[in-house]
């Protein structure tokens, strides 16, 4: 079950914290976010600005290397990387579904290898920079899977409407 795609733009890394942090009043326990986008398109920037709206008041850095990080907020927030492919199992170690059944909010900064092993229930945050000849751009697509998010499209479009740019229809759904 996917709905459509929203698609935004930021040009700074505060716009996508500050994108991040529209989204985090939609957030709920047991929640799973999937970070995209290669290394530098502004997935540990994103956590960091979900992770302040969430109430995280210590600095948010990037798991690459800790892999998995726990931020005291309500929900708890996980913030988890799966950057290089080893990781995938150590994740799989941590126990993922329990993190999620325990009222956390799970974010995975992740390869592709992540899908296959995560419910299929999440939302997908994509983070691509847009044109070389603009690097602080960025495009980021949120893609929701399965019946939790689906259900939350509206809302969703509704928090990132500063920044959107159209919908899968081509329609734009900027504010008036
Ligand atoms: P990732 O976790 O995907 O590797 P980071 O969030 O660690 O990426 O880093 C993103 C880098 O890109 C930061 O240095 C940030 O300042 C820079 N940046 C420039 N423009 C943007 C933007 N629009 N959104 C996010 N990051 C941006
Ligand atoms: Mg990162």
């Amino acid at each position: 079950m996917q709905a459509s795609r929203l698609v935004a733009r930021t040009g700074s890394v505060d716009e996508t914290r500050a994108l991040a942090a529209s989204v985090a009043p939609s957030v709920r326990p047991g929640d799973l976010l999937l970070l995209a986008g290669d290394l530098g398109a502004g997935k540990t920037a994103f956590v960091q600005g979900l992770g302040r709206a969430m109430g995280v008041t210590e600095p948010i850095t990037s798991p690459t290397f800790t892999l998995a990080q726990r931020y005291d907020s309500d929900p708890i927030l996980h913030h988890l990387d799966v950057y290089r492919l080893s990781q995938l199992n150590e994740v799989l170690d941590l126990g993922l579904g329990e993190l999620l059944d325990d009222g956390g909010v799970v974010t995975i900064e992740w390869g592709d290898a992540v899908v296959p092993v995560v419910p299929s229930d999440y939302l997908e945050v994509r983070l691509t920079l847009a044109d070389v000849a603009t690097p602080d751009d960025r495009e980021i697509v949120l893609r929701p899977v399965g019946p939790r998010w689906t259900a939350r499209r509206r809302v969703l479009a509704e928090a990132i409407a500063p920044w959107a740019v159209k919908d899968d229809d081509g329609e734009g759904v900027a504010p008036c």
